[in-house]
């Protein structure tokens, strides 16, 4: 579990870590193949931290974990997503459906910020006005109206792999959540998500890290439209503080087990070192440059696919967004599309 090679070598499915905490591999149909999740076992009942996306493949290998572990309504004390993206939220509504009692319902715990997103973005996803906003984001960007398009319809399919949506209970990115047995001190790390939750039970040295802390892959920090500026550098941040902790093992929600942590997080930061100078030597290499021409220079952005593509011109604008702030660069809009310029 701590290698690539040991990681490869194991079927979608459930491995137990420990004692009390088992993962679940789950399917996704991207790129990134997979999402970890976490059920935690306690005196109380169990806990699921995450869930996985709604597709077919997913709800099977979760109705085979219930049966193996024997888990019936009534014996899940509740559910706790690090943060709503559709592959850690798709399945909490399924789950809550089917794990409630008449008596009680499941609760899915989700930060304050992160339910607030939720009610801005699904509030909104179904009107005009949102795609709208989304495809002057991209024209801004610097892509050409008809790959505008393209991706802004693309992104009108989402969502249909998270429904049902559950009831959410949120509650504030501090203090503790007693999940099984175990204490776990509650982590705000934003960047990836900016409402992500992450935990960390200091008896144990051990880390449920969300996307936070990723092997091999560095997770998408990315700068959207309805992004607030400053996202690259809350991540960082986030990072910083969290390199101060002891930890014997991360729990990702993606790839394999993070032995090594402090190595792991001086890896992203010399990543996005190495980033931020790249995309500062683009910028100085023509004037009134856009951020689809920096994307294309550091990103092969013709093999990508509109979904992937959009990924890499966010993660571009994050940079890009990262220099503005340090008054290395600045940012101009021209007719519609921003322009930068090394200041
Ligand atoms: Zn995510």
């Amino acid at each position: 579990m701590f290698t690539e090679e040991a990681w490869k070598s194991q079927e979608y499915a459930l491995s137990q870590l420990d004692a009390d905490i088992w993962q679940l591999r789950l399917p996704l149909p991207y790129a990134l193949d997979h999402v970890n999740v976490y059920l935690i076992e306690g005196d109380d009942g169990w806990t699921f931290v995450d869930t996985g996306l709604n597709i077919s493949a997913a709800r099977a290998l979760w109705k085979t974990t219930l049966e193996t572990l024997e888990i019936e309504p009534g014996k899940v004390k509740q559910i706790v997503l690090t943060h709503l993206h559709p592959d850690h939220f798709g399945l909490a509504g399924w789950l809550q459906d089917r794990l409630s009692t008449p008596e009680t319902q499941v609760p899915v715990y989700i930060s304050l910020y992160e339910s607030q997103r939720f009610v801005r973005f699904w509030g909104n996803i179904n009107k005009e006005a949102w795609y709208e906003g989304l495809h002057r984001f991209f024209r801004l960007s610097g892509i050409e109206e008809e790959r505008a398009h393209s991706i802004t319809n693309k992104s009108r399919s989402t969502g249909t792999k998270t429904r049902p949506h559950p009831t959410f209970s949120a509650i504030e990115s501090q203090g503790t959540l007693q999940m099984g047995n175990r204490t776990w001190e509650i982590i705000h790390a934003p960047g990836h998500a900016d409402g992500q939750m992450i935990f960390y039970d200091k008896a144990d040295r051990l880390f449920l890290s969300g996307d936070q802390i990723l092997m091999k892959i560095t997770p998408n920090i990315g700068f959207w439209n309805d992004s607030e500026r400053g996202v690259l550098q809350r991540y960082l941040d986030s990072l910083k503080e969290l390199k101060n902790y002891e930890v014997r093992v991360g729990y990702p929600g993606h790839k394999w087990l993070v032995g090594d942590w402090q190595q792991r997080i001086e890896e992203m930061f010399v990543h996005h070192d190495e980033r931020l100078d790249t995309t500062l030597n683009v910028v100085k290499q023509k004037t009134d440059i856009t951020a689809l021409e920096v994307s294309q220079a550091v990103f092969r952005l013709n093999e990508l696919n509109p979904q992937q593509s959009s990924f890499a011109i966010a993660e571009t604008l994050a940079h890009l967004d990262l220099l503005e702030g340090t008054k290395t660069i600045q940012r101009e809009e021209v007719n519609g599309v921003w322009r930068y310029t090394v200041i």
